[in-house]
This record gives C-alpha cells, sequence and structure tokens, in this order.
C-alpha cells in the first residue's frame, strides 16, 4: 500500500480530505481509484490507512478505515554535507541517503564543485520533492531536512554534531569504521562531508582539520562522489547500530 506525508492535522475524524497536490499525485500519477487504500502519515505516532472515497483534479476524499503506529525514525541525527555534484548524482544521493537514514541534507559548495551553486530555478523544491517521496516509499517517520547549498566554510562553523567525519582519499590510517567503534560515547549527531568528483583540496582538508573535523578512509579503492556519500552513511548507521543489525 502507498504511503503519503500529510501536514499535520489533516486527519482529524473518522473522514479526511485532501488538497491539490496530493489529489494530483493519487488520481494522474498514480491513477487510484475510488475504493483503493492508502497509508497517510503525519509525522505523528500513528499512521492511518485510508479509503479513496472521490479523487478529482483538485480534490480527494477518504475515510479512516484503520491506524497502526508510525515506523520509529533513527536515534542517530545523520547530517549528511555533500558537495554538489551533477544533477542526477546528486539526486541519487538524496534518495539513498533518505532511505539509509539521513536526517539532514546540506548541499556543499566546494573549490572543486562542477556544478553551479544557485542551480536551475525550482531546484531545491525538487530535492525536497525526492526525499519526501523516498521516505514515504522505504517507511520513514518524517522525511529529512534539505537545506539550501553552502560553502564549505560555512557548513564547518556548524558545530553541534559531536562527531564530525570528512572521508578522504588521502588518509590511510585512520578507518571510518574504527574510529567510530573507538568512542567512548555514542553520538546523537553526525556530520559527514563527502567531496565533490574532484575531491577535497588541501586548504579544504586544512579547515576542516581545524575545525575540529576528523579525516577518515572509507577503504583502499576511490569511490566516486555519489557512491562515496551513500556508502559512508551506511557504515556510519551500521557502526552506530542503526543499520543491518
Ligand atoms: N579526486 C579524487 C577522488 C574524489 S572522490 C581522486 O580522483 O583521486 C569524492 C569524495 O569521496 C572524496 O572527496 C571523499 O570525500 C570521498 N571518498 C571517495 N573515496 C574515498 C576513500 N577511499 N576514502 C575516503 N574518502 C573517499
Amino acid at each position: 500500500m502507498r504511503r503519503f506525508f500529510v501536514p499535520p492535522g489533516t486527519v482529524r475524524g473518522r473522514d479526511v480530505a485532501l488538497g491539490a497536490e496530493l489529489a494530483h499525485r493519487l488520481g494522474r500519477v498514480l491513477r487510484l481509484k475510488p475504493g483503493d487504500r492508502i497509508v497517510l502519515a503525519d509525522g505523528g505516532a500513528v499512521e492511518y490507512e485510508v479509503e479513496l472515497r472521490s479523487l478529482s483534479a483538485r480534490a480527494a476524499t477518504g475515510v479512516v478505515v484503520g491506524q497502526r503506529a508510525a515506523p520509529p525514525e533513527p536515534c542517530l541525527e545523520l547530517v549528511l554535507y555533500q558537495s554538489l555534484i551533477r544533477g542526477p548524482r546528486f539526486e541519487l544521493v538524496l534518495e539513498k541517503g533518505t532511505e539509509v537514514g539521513v536526517s539532514r541534507f546540506v548541499p556543499v559548495v566546494s573549490g572543486r564543485s562542477q556544478v553551479r551553486p544557485a542551480g536551475e530555478p525550482g531546484r531545491l523544491e525538487r530535492w525536497r520533492r525526492i526525499v519526501v517521496e523516498a521516505a514515504e516509499q522505504c517507511g520513514r517517520g518524517k522525511p529529512p531536512v534539505v537545506d539550501a547549498p553552502l560553502p564549505l566554510a560555512q557548513a564547518l562553523r556548524d558545530d553541534t554534531a559531536s562527531v564530525r567525519i570528512m572521508p578522504w582519499e588521502g588518509e590511510r590510517l585512520r578507518g571510518l569504521g574504527v574510529y567510530l567503534r573507538g568512542l567512548k560515547e555514542r553520538p546523537q549527531r553526525v556530520g559527514l562531508f563527502i567531496g565533490p568528483e574532484g575531491g577535497w583540496g588541501p586548504e579544504e582538508v586544512a579547515a576542516a582539520r581545524r575545525a575540529g573535523v576528523v579525516l577518515v578512509s572509507l577503504g583502499p579503492r576511490i569511490l566516486r562522489s555519489e557512491t562515496a556519500g551513500i556508502v559512508a552513511a551506511a557504515l556510519v548507521m551500521h557502526e552506530l547500530g542503526e543499520m543491518g543489525g
């Protein structure tokens, strides 16, 4: 059954009214019909099974036929600072990172990024739609946040994560897993900084070090930026007990 996020308060009683955007997705895109069932999640503790009653281009209605506990969000807040890379590759990181459990994506403008920081109109909205749909599909309790792009220097100023790591292919000694397993306390929030296709420049690595970010290796093979973002996020989730058991 397809799941959809709706604003809090959308489901109050038995009857549910849905707005134009969701009605369009249900009727036009997914070709659902009255009688079909969907799941609505409003970010609260429960989610609702709803049977559709009517569908038009501008609105849809349904009735609640059941409810169940909403899936839990990870206990770990993983913030992925992903350097800007070409559109489809960046969007892959958003989709797969959401499935892996990233809480927040911060697109980073780095020295060797070959993508215009401003981008085409509507790019941020498109990115947000991608993470919402991925979160609906994979059963997240709520969709991750996607920030507007930031220069690396500004991203490094946010020190609210107790652990911040930057995978860098020049780091040969400290592996990401060994480093995380050696922490005395389990962090609540982890920041992960991934470079662009061309990698981090030496001055960026130095700035990260000065800001207290720890450089780590992902192993002997050089991963493309989008692979590194997805794989490093999965390794962090695994090492901190949020994935794979
Ligand atoms: N320009 C580099 C590769 C950049 S890979 C080169 O061609 O040699 C893009 C990003 O992925 C890097 O900035 C780093 O953050 C991450 N990355 C990829 N492979 C890695 C590895 N084996 N260890 C650590 N980080 C890696």
